[in-house]
This record gives structure tokens, sequence and C-alpha cells, in this order.
């Protein structure tokens, strides 16, 4: 159960809320375009809804002072989701007194008593790890109509999205798994400890195993063809009876086999020799979405949404979450294709244009400048962050913004165990340059308008040496 000192504040948050339904203003959902911010703007907007409020959804690729400037009295009043965190001086002057902010990424001591905000930094929960925004919304939502209970399954997906399956065998912690539990016991989702691959259910094994980019297996990830060579070699019967064969049709025997030649290639590749951890975790079933939908894995549903936002896309996602399963969900098909082309195309400019990434074991700079989208960078590096090549060291990539302004995304890639905070640190060096910086403390994003570029990589290396 949440602590006492959230559920008060939880319920006079939803007092606010229920105040502003009753005077009939038109309330605009701010969130961000990520698979997190998608999800925890569509559960308060369906909310909303359920409540006859008149509302509109828009997502925001970013949280600025100029973003903020441009919202100024287009609508009457502001729920801000997944953003905000360091703007809360900026959103008063804005917006006056007529905005709330539900989050998780870390925010600064002066903000963690305005009441206006719920996020779970205040309350003692790790929004990193323990509740992302879709769950912090969903709190939101329950708490407002014990009926929005329904959403749960949304929720969990957006933990997924968010890489907080951060527990023993990538299991779901904190608050997280709280509502795991309730998603479980009104029917709505299934968890399974199995091989993470994405359509487990619905793809051919080649191609499970191929559209399966976390971790980014150099010579497998999107390369069908590779994919199915190795499942030959491994023995593993790819068809039964004419038809495709599916990872959930797999005995235990050809799943032990399969994790053994993956590893082996794993290891032919990089220095790495074990990937089981990455490989063998829970995964989440949607149970009332159809078996042959992306949908149905809590996983595929999160890429689907990151695909939307990233390629500028969320209203496809959005209308998805809020219960479209028709016209949407065509279009996100090939959305979730060019996503994929996109990122494809990005990786392998990196991998082969080796001045693009500079690697000294410990840090890795990558620059995407002419190459990556400024959308995009968030998606490049988290798919990087999961790469057997890199374990263990910190991510930096960086491209140029439309504006001419330098954006860097930043991970603790997998097994990093240096003890850096890369919301603190991005914050920190973004504001030496005048810029924004912030988010979590393994994964987290800045940028600076100037050419002090080398200045800015000098403030992080200080910062990542010193710790
Ligand atoms: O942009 P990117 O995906 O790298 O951001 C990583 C995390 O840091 C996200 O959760 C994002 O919302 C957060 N972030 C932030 N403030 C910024 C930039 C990114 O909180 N100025």
């Amino acid at each position: 159960m949440p602590n006492k000192e959230f559920q008060e504040a939880l319920s006079s948050f939803c007092d606010k809320i229920s105040d502003v339904i009753s005077t009939d203003k038109e309330i605009a959902v701010i969130t961000h375009i990520d698979a997190d911010g998608i999800i925890s703007g569509s559960i308060v907007t369906k909310a909303l809804i359920r409540r006859n409020a008149k509302c509109v959804l828009r997502t925001v690729s970013d949280m600025n002072p100029n973003v903020l400037s441009k919202l100024k009295e287009r609508h009457e009043f502001y729920i801000i989701c997944d953003l905000g965190a360091g703007f809360a001086y900026k959103m008063q002057e804005v917006f006056d007194e007529n905005y709330l902010v539900i989050d998780h990424h870390q925010l600064p001591e002066s903000e963690m008593s305005d009441d206006k905000i719920l996020n779970a930094w205040k309350y003692d929960m790790n929004g990193g790890t323990e509740v992302c925004a879709g769950g912090m919304a969903y709190m939101v939502a329950s708490t407002l109509d014990s009926k929005n209970r329904d959403l749960s399954c949304l929720a969990v997906v957006a933990a997924v999205a968010d890489r907080q399956d951060q527990g023993e065998k990538r299991s779901l912690i904190g608050l997280n798994s709280e509502i795991v539990d309730v998603a479980k016991s009104l029917g709505l989702i299934s968890v399974d400890l199995d091989l993470m691959f994405i359509g487990r259910e619905t793809k051919p094994l080649h191609e499970s195993l191929a559209y399966t980019s976390f971790p980014y297996i150099d010579g497998l990830t999107w390369n069908v063809d590779s994919c199915m060579s190795l499942l030959n070699m491994a023995g593993i019967k790819l068809k039964a009876d004419g038809k495709w064969r599916v990872l959930t049709e797999l005995d235990e025997d050809e799943k032990g086999k399969l994790l053994e030649v993956i590893t082996k290639f794993v290891a032919s590749t990089s220095k790495s020799n074990n990937v089981t951890d990455e490989l063998v975790g829970y995964i989440y079933t949607l149970l009332r979405e159809d078996e042959r939908s992306m949908l149905r894995d809590a996983g595929e549903f999160s890429t689907m949404l990151n695909a939307c936002g990233r390629i500028r896309k969320a209203g496809v996602g959005a209308a998805i979450c809020l219960g479209d399963r028709v016209s949407m969900l065509k279009q996100a098909e090939s959305i979730v294709r060019e996503y994929r082309n996109t990122l494809q195309k990005y990786i392998t400019a990196i991998f082969s244009e080796r001045w693009r990434l500079v690697d000294d074991g410990k840090i890795v700079f990558v620059n995407g400048e002419g190459l990556i989208a400024e959308d995009m960078l968030g998606a490049v590096s988290s798919l990087l962050s999961g790469s057997p090549s890199l374990y263990g060291r910190v991510l930096f990539v960086r491209t140029r913004a439309n504006d001419g302004s330098y954006k860097f995304s930043s991970r603790k890639c997998l097994r990093c165990e240096l003890d850096v905070n890369l919301g603190l640190l991005m914050r920190e060096c973004s504001s030496r340059f005048n810029g924004t910086g912030g988010g979590h403390e393994a994964a987290a994003g800045g940028r600076f308008v100037g050419d002090k570029v080398e200045e800015f990589v000098t403030c992080i290396k200080e910062n990542v040496t010193t710790a």
C-alpha cells in the first residue's frame, strides 16, 4: 500500500481535479511523447472523459520555458504529465494557479513542498525504479474513481516502457508491483517468467528474435536471415504442421538450446559471454487484447508507443491507449516499421562510421550530428545502452536539434555500476551553459544553445570521473 503521506496527497490532489471538473473549465492534458508520457496522459484523459470533463490531450517532445510560454492562455486549466520537474517557477508564472503536475522525475528541493505537484520522489518512492508517470497517473485515476482500476494494465506497460523492471529476474518493484497485482486480480494481465522476446505468442520464432531490440545484439537484431540460420544451427524446428512456431510453443529443452546458441553468438561478437540476465525475465501479457495483436505483450505495446511518439505520431498511440482498436492499430503497424527502419539506419551508421563512437571503456560518446533526428535521440541511446558491446559504460549520445541547439541523451548501459546520477549531472552541466537538463539516475537528457560542445563534454567527463 502507498504510504499515508502519499494517500493524503493523492486525495487532496484528486479533490482539486474534481473541483476543476465541476467548474466546467476546459482542461488540457500536456504530456511527453515517450511511451510513459503517452500512457500517463491517456490515463488522465480517460479518467476525465469518464467524468464528462471538457478536455484535450497534447504531447510535447521536451519541456522548457518556451514550450510553457506557447501554451499560455490557450486553455483554461492544465494537467502536466511526465514533464515539468525544475520548471515550477515558470508554470506558476505562465498558468498562475491553473495547473497540476503528475510526474516521477527527480525534482529540485525547492519544488518538494509544492502541493500542485504530485511527484513520486516527494513520498519516498524512487521515480526511476518504483513508479513511473503512468503509475502515478493510474493512482490519480483510480482514486478519482475505482472503476478506473481497469487502466492498471496500461500503467504496467508504462513501467516496462521506462525500463523499471529492475528487480530480480527483471521483475517490477515498489508501487509498480502493487499495480501489477491489481491488474492480475482483475484478470487483465498474466505474468510469466520466460525468454523476453517480443511477439512470443504471435511472431514466427526467427522474427521474434530479430525484432527484439533490447538487448541489441549486433548481427541478430533486425536481421531475420541470420536469426533463421542461428535457430536452424541450434536444431530448433521453425515450423510444425506447416505453420510457423512461436516462442510459447517451445519446450524447456528447446528454450535452453536457444539461449545457449544466442550466448555463443554474443560471445563471438563481443567480449561478453553471458546474456542470460538480459534475455530471461518476467513478461506481462495483456489478456483482454486479441491474441494476434501487438498489444498483447507489454514490451511490444511499449515499443509501438515509443515508435508513435518518436516519429511524431503520438496521437495514434494515445488513441490506442484510449481504446481505438481499428484504424489506429493499422496505422501503428506502419509506424513501427518506419521507426525500426530509421533506428536501424542510425545504428548501422554509428557502428560503421567509427569516428562517431568514442569508447574509453568507461564513458562512450556518440556523435549523431547530421544523422539523428532530435526526437529519435532518446530511442537511439536507449537501444545502444542495451548492447553487450557497451556493457558497464555510461553513454552520451548527441545531435543538433532543429533550432541549432545541442541535444544530449545519456544512459547507464547494462551492468553499469558507476556511482553517478545522470539526472543531476545533466541538470548541472546544462545549467552551466544556460541550458536545461534532468531526468533519472540511469537515464537523462539535456540541451543548450551555443558552440561550447567541447566544454560541455569536459563537464560530463569531470563529473563521471570523480564519481
Ligand atoms: O531524452 P531522453 O530520452 O534521453 O531523456 C531521458 C529521461 O530524462 C526521460 O525520462 C526524460 O523525460 C528526462 N529528461 C528530463 N529533462 C530534460 C531532458 C530529459 O527530465 N531536460
